[in-house]
């Protein structure tokens, strides 16, 4: 598994973390959830041990909803500038998810696997030769 030492943070920059564990997991969620917190593109997503990401500064709001897989997700995200950060899933409870746009390098993400494909829009391109799968244990 690779090893993540990144940073990362919101637009605005109230909120920081840092990241210093596996990746065990990256990839492009297409949830309808995850089609809102996006803006329309699928979630691009890290999947960490909760252990490895350490909030350095500010603190995120949380939005609770249950999610396409029945599992309860909570998302967590900038309060002023509204940047989608993190999100945890009620059946995972020791991983997290991060969203790639909020790392300092977005170019450390690679689409290992594109999952909810089942509600991604007709536009999108997915990644080639990378695994699709209709639904997903987990939603981004
Ligand atoms: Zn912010
Ligand atoms: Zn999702």
């Amino acid at each position: 598994m690779r090893e993540l030492h990144a940073q990362g943070g919101c637009l605005c920059g109230e909120i920081r973390f840092r990241i210093d564990g596996p990746a065990l997991g990256s990839g492009a969620c297409h949830c309808r959830d995850c089609q809102y917190v996006s803006g329309g593109a699928p979630a691009y997503i890290f999947v960490i041990d909760k252990a490895s990401l350490i909030i350095e500064k500010g603190e995120p709001k949380a939005f609770e909803s249950v999610a396409d897989s029945g599992n309860s997700r909570k998302r967590r995200f900038c309060g002023t500038c509204g940047t989608p950060l993190f999100a945890e899933d009620s059946a995972f409870p020791s991983i997290v998810t991060v969203k790639a746009g909020s790392l300092d390098d977005p170019s450390l993400f690679k689409v290992s696997a594109e999952f909810w494909t089942r509600s991604a829009p007709s536009w999108h391109l997915f990644t080639p030769a990378v695994p699709t799968f209709q639904k997903g244990p987990l939603d981004g």
